[in-house]
Formats: structure tokens, C-alpha cells, sequence
């Protein structure tokens, strides 16, 4: 039995999919507990010395949901509101989102309950360097690849990489992804999950019969994932008429200056500070009158209490479980079609995989390579999902799901259970 732990609303999400997924494919009862159970987690607490003498314990986890097609696999997050829970539920999301993009990974997320904006960037480079130490007996190529989630970035990820080859006396590149080029990161990761989340947001609006030339787009969230998204759209043709970031957005109907918005963000400034649009809520850009709306900020952002508002044509998940099941079942009543997270936003992990075996095999990929592999996998990942879900009457969820899961279950049940 899984430890009693104080849920979450991402778990329930994350428990909700998986059991649907295993009803409709009639999943043999030892394969559900299998599957719906975590196989390793690890809370630690550690102590950090601040920058005025003083020290703090942090706490932080390191969760594998599932190993049986490969290394565990999926990002670590600095959020002060990060749970154990919500580390359970984003292990789910990684097994299920590198298996329906067939990547031989396992799914596994990880964290620390803290607010790095709060920290000076030398106690954050201690905080990495002791976390990642605390949890290194998990860590490693062939056992368990870390990445970049929300509140980290590839600097994270360059101290993380050097205190594993520090504790290894040599450099261990492939045990982390997400790295700065200069060692050994890929080219394009940084913009790979936008560029994936533009890739499957363009097919969806020509399979609901909107042209993405001139077509609108809200994005929520202008971190990593949102501000690559919006440019990748805007160079794609199309309008973005709406950003936001967590202190608020702004909207302009003709199309918003993208560029000019990341220069913004990059120079520290919020977006709610950009004078040359109108402002917005992030609540008044979730229900604008848009072909697409992408969130990429937190999970369950569109609920109950405001699907019937929502009136994208199509919505992509850039955040995993921005859209939870209540207000799935209200916007697919209203028939718009949802791109689900384990499929939209698969592109950062797709890039994560490239990277981890151009670290294997020591040999390096230009960024056209990269470029035109990822829109290949996701090309064919999204074509896999829409025919399953028109041939067996789903939605693209449901089918992405049964796909997922039916993979992890093949490999479970070959494998066996040991002894
Ligand atoms: N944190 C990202 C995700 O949730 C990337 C994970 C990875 O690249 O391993 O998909």
C-alpha cells in the first residue's frame, strides 16, 4: 500500500486518467496495482547555509512512478507549494508521456519546497549542489536523468551534473539533461517543449478546421514553456493576441509584439508592465474568444469554476493537468478538442532523450537535427493518438492514455514480477 501522504489535487487528476485508462482497456487487476502504485521515493531534508551565516533545512523528494521501459526520467522543481504528492502525480505524467511518444524511458519527477526567486544565486548553487548530493544514490545514467521543470533551469542542471562527476571523480554528462551547450547539453532543448507544444497545436486546429495562418492564440504563463511557445506560434503565422505571467497579462486584438515581450521578461521586468497592450487577468485570458488557448503555468487551471466560460476552439496543454477532468467534461460537451499534456508538452522530454544519447555515444547533433527529429516524433505521436481516438470514438486524451498505459503494461507483463 502507498504510504498514507496528504493528497493533491494533481494526484486525483493523475489517479482519475489512469484508472479510465484501465477500465476501457480492461487492464488485468495485478497490472492496475501495479501500474497506479509508485515503485521509489525519497524525502529528504538537508540544511543550507544562507548568505548571512545562517542556515535552513529544506525538504526534498525525488519520486520514481515506473521503470519498466527504461531509466526513470522527468524534471525536478524549486516551487515553495511543491508536495510529495504532486511529485507522485508528475512521475505518473513522465511514465505515460514517454511512452506514448515511445521514448525507453521510465517516469520519475522530483523537487524542493522553496522559492528560489527568494534566493541569492549563490544559496541557490548550495541548495542544488546538497539536494542533489542527498539524492544521488538514485541518480545516474542508466538508473535515473534528471531535467529542468518549473523554478530550474540549465544552471541547475550544470551544478547537479558536476557534483554527480565530482562524487564520481570524472564527468558524467548523461546523468542530467537540460545542460548548458558548453557541457554537452543539446541544441534546442531550451525551446523544445514550446516547439513540440506548436508542432501538435498547429495540426488540431486543421483537424477542427481552423487554418493556423492567422489564427489567434492565448498563452498563460511566459516562463521557459509559455514564452517559447508564443514565439514559435507567432513565427508559424500565427496571432497572439494574449500572454500573461503570474502577476497578470495583457491582450491586443491585432497581435502582440512576442519579441519584444521575452526581451521584456528577460530584462526582469512582468509582463503585466508592457504598456503597449490593453491588461488582462489570467482568468479574463483563460475565457477570451480565441482559436487556441495553450496554459502553461500550473496544473488545474481551468476547473469547474470556469470551463463554461472557455471559449477556445482548441485548447493545448502546455502545463501538465491544466485542465482537470470536471472541466474536461464540460469543454468536450462545448466540442473543443484538448490536446492532452502527456502528448503536447512530450517535446522537452523528447529533446531530453536526444541529448541523453548524444552524451551515450559522444557525438553531437546540429539544431536543424534536433529540430526535425522532434517535429518528427511528435508528428507521429499526435497522428497515433487522433487515429485511435476517431477509430475507437475518444478523445485525444483517452487515446494518448490507452496507448501510454498499454505500452507500460506490455513491458510490466513481459518482464514479469520477480522472484
Ligand atoms: N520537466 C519536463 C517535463 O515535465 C522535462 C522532463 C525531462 O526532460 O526529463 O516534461
Amino acid at each position: 500500500m502507498t504510504a498514507p501522504v496528504q493528497g493533491s489535487a494533481t494526484l486525483g487528476i493523475a489517479q482519475h486518467h489512469f484508472d479510465v485508462a484501465a477500465r476501457q482497456l480492461d487492464l488485468a487487476p495485478a497490472l492496475v496495482l501495479v501500474l497506479r502504485q509508485i515503485k521509489r521515493e525519497l524525502i529528504v531534508h538537508f540544511p543550507v547555509e544562507m548568505d548571512d551565516g545562517s542556515f535552513r533545512v529544506f525538504t526534498g523528494f525525488r519520486v520514481q512512478h515506473n521503470i519498466a521501459r527504461g531509466p526513470a526520467k522527468g524534471g525536478m522543481r524549486f516551487h515553495p507549494a511543491m508536495t510529495l504528492a504532486d511529485a507522485r502525480a508528475l512521475a505518473m505524467f513522465m511514465t505515460w508521456k514517454a511512452a506514448v511518444v515511445g521514448l525507453p524511458f521510465g517516469g520519475a519527477k522530483g523537487g524542493v519546497v522553496v522559492d528560489p526567486k527568494a534566493l541569492s544565486i549563490t544559496e541557490r548553487e548550495r541548495l542544488t549542489r546538497r539536494f542533489t548530493t542527498e539524492i544521488s544514490l538514485l541518480i545516474g545514467p542508466d538508473r535515473d536523468i534528471p531535467a529542468p521543470d518549473i523554478g530550474t533551469g540549465p544552471q541547475e542542471m550544470a551544478w547537479m551534473m558536476d557534483t554527480l562527476s565530482m562524487h564520481a571523480g570524472y564527468s558524467v554528462p548523461a546523468s542530467v539533461t537540460g545542460k548548458p551547450v558548453a557541457i554537452g547539453g543539446s541544441e534546442g532543448r531550451n525551446a523544445a517543449t514550446g516547439r513540440g507544444i506548436a508542432t501538435v497545436a498547429a495540426q488540431a486546429l486543421r483537424d477542427s478546421g481552423i487554418d493556423p495562418t492567422g489564427a489567434t492564440a492565448a498563452v498563460q504563463g511566459f516562463g521557459q514553456v509559455g514564452s517559447s511557445t508564443a514565439q514559435l506560434l507567432a513565427a508559424a503565422g500565427m496571432r497572439v493576441v494574449a500572454v500573461s505571467d503570474s502577476g497578470g497579462g495583457v491582450h491586443s486584438g491585432g497581435g502582440l509584439d512576442v519579441d519584444a515581450l521575452t526581451a521584456l521578461k528577460e530584462e526582469g521586468g512582468a509582463i503585466a508592465d508592457y504598456g503597449a497592450a490593453q491588461a488582462l487577468t489570467n482568468d479574463e485570458l483563460l475565457t477570451l474568444e480565441v482559436d487556441l488557448l495553450v496554459p502553461c503555468a500550473l496544473e488545474a487551471q481551468i476547473t469547474a469554476a470556469n470551463a463554461t466560460r472557455v471559449r477556445a476552439r482548441v485548447i493545448a496543454e502546455g502545463a501538465n493537468a491544466a485542465v482537470d477532468p470536471e472541466a474536461e467534461a464540460v469543454l468536450t460537451e462545448k466540442d473543443v478538442l484538448i490536446v492532452p499534456d502527456i502528448l503536447a508538452n512530450a517535446g522537452g522530454v523528447v529533446v531530453s532523450y536526444f541529448e541523453w544519447v548524444q552524451n551515450l555515444e559522444a557525438f553531437f547533433w546540429a539544431r536543424g537535427e534536433v529540430n526535425a527529429r522532434l517535429r518528427e516524433v511528435m508528428a507521429r505521436g499526435y497522428d497515433a493518438v487522433r487515429t485511435k481516438a476517431q477509430a475507437d470514438h475518444l478523445s485525444l486524451r483517452e487515446a494518448a492514455y490507452q496507448i501510454a498505459v498499454r505500452r507500460v503494461a506490455e513491458a510490466s507483463e513481459v518482464r514479469g514480477i520477480y522472484p
